[in-house]
């Protein structure tokens, strides 16, 4: 399917050892690229994006239609580039973006209203320190503890206590190299994605290797945020990690692990092969390293495509192929795929607020998975793990929560 999103263009790389640059992001238009002031001219407003964007869906100010819109109208009134940026739209709009990209994949002219976002965000958060609070915590815990969720490096192996989970101290040269994530290393919940993915790993007999205490967070979430300084400094520590390293490939259970460790390293200088652990998954079934017990119940299984892994980086066979092995019978929402909807926890989002609305993400996509009739909803995501699981809850739904890896492992022929 058509689609304009280029993983490679998410964020642009900022030198911040260049002592030169005084203004970080867009506060006025002339701070945004070229391309991106003329998006205003290409935009033919026939507001596709804003019908896909979920913050618009469940009622927040946000519509990168109108962003456009607006600066269009700025330029047919007169104006110039030097207008600030919050004349065109208002910090509660900026910061409901979650960065799904769903607004870039689907605009027939290619504009990028994404990329003004996280641009506007970087000037307020770095010029002006004018974030939503709640962002502080985690801002701080990847600053002091190298992890959003503010836990010591020193636990970071602590996921995998009882279990046997080699570091590259134990062994150096590993086929597989194992970049386990701040989620499923630190939050409770997911560490269980972490845990069945290793029991996965173990019984295959792969040669792999964990970073263990070595890890730090990809950056992600304060890339997003705006704060391309903590993003700089997590990614040029992992990648002389990695680079000491040297892995042939990389696997991880998280997408935006995933994503940024692919997509934004080689600005830093670190090319690698990155896979999501479904593709692993796959490829330990069709070499005959792992066959999962099929009888039983049947799952009726529905898949949440994690935005930064379908839409942004393409995968979407892999994961339901591996549900498949599991012996799902898998049912499909409505949007699906690179079309998915957002869980709402991309784009930081994960660690503040939600803006006001009619509804939140959420609710919005679990109350879609829950149209299908399925009994388990697949994620592929800690963040999304996260997200439905609150949703679930939130109503007191039977519905059960999974990663791939979980459905996998409880099935798996030892
Ligand atoms: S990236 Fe997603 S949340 Fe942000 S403006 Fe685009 S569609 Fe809306
Ligand atoms: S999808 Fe593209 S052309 Fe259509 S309103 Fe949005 S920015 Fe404009």
């Amino acid at each position: 399917m058509r689609s304009n999103l280029n993983a490679n263009r998410l964020a642009s790389y900022i030198n911040l050892d260049d002592q030169s640059i005084e203004q970080f992001g867009a506060a006025k238009m002339k701070d945004l690229g070229w391309e991106q002031i003329m998006d205003s001219y290409a935009c033919i407003m026939c507001f596709r994006c804003q019908e896909v964007c979920p913050a618009y869906n469940t009622g927040k100010l946000l519509s990168p239609a109108a962003l456009e819109i607006n600066k269009r109208y700025h330029f047919n009134g007169g104006g110039t580039t030097d207008v600030a940026m919050a004349e065109l739209i208002s910090e509660e709009a900026v910061w409901a973006c979650t960065s799904c990209g769903a607004c870039v994949d689907i605009c027939p002219v290619g504009n990028e209203p994404m990329r003004d976002i996280l641009d506007i965000r970087r000037n307020l958060s770095m010029m002006e320190s004018a974030f939503p609070k709640q962002l502080e915590t985690a801002f701080k815990g990847m600053e002091r503890n190298m992890n959003p969720w503010n836990v010591s490096q020193g636990d970071r192996m602590k996921w995998a206590e009882g279990m046997s989970v080699p570091t590259i101290e134990q062994n150096a040269e590993p086929e597989i190299l194992w970049w386990v994530g701040c989620a499923p290393a630190t939050d409770s919940r997911a560490q269980k994605t972490a845990q069945a993915f290793a029991k996965i790993l173990n019984t295959a007999g792969v040669n792999y290797a964990v970073l263990g205490k070595n890890e730090a967070c990809n950056g992600d979430s304060a890339r997003r945020a705006g704060r391309e300084d903590i993003f700089f400094g997590l990614a040029s520590q992992n990648v002389e990690i990695l680079n000491e390293v040297a892995p042939k490939r990389i696997v991880t259970t998280c997408p935006h692990c995933l994503h940024t460790i692919k997509n934004e390293y080689p600005a830093f200088g670190g090319n690698y092969q990155v896979i999501h652990h479904t593709q692993l998954i796959n490829e330990l079934v069709g070499s005959g390293k792992i066959s999962m017990n099929l009888e039983g119940d049947n799952m009726k299984i529905t898949f949440h495509d994690p935005c930064y892994l379908g839409r942004h980086n393409k995968i979407t066979d892999a994961p339901r192929d591996a549900l498949q092995s599991a012996g799902a019978e898998m049912v499909e929402m409505p949007r699906n795929g690179a079309k998915s909807f957002c869980c709402g926890a991309g784009g930081a989002q994960m660690w503040k607020e939600e803006e006001e609305g009619s509804a939140r993400v959420n609710e919005a996509r679990f109350a879609e998975a829950k149209s299908t009739g399925a009994d388990t909803v697949a994620v592929g995501c800690p963040f999304c793990l996260t997200m439905m699981t609150d949703a679930a809850k939130g109503e007191g739904s039977e519905i059960q929560v999974k990663d791939v890896a979980e459905i996998v492992a409880e099935r798996l022929k030892t």
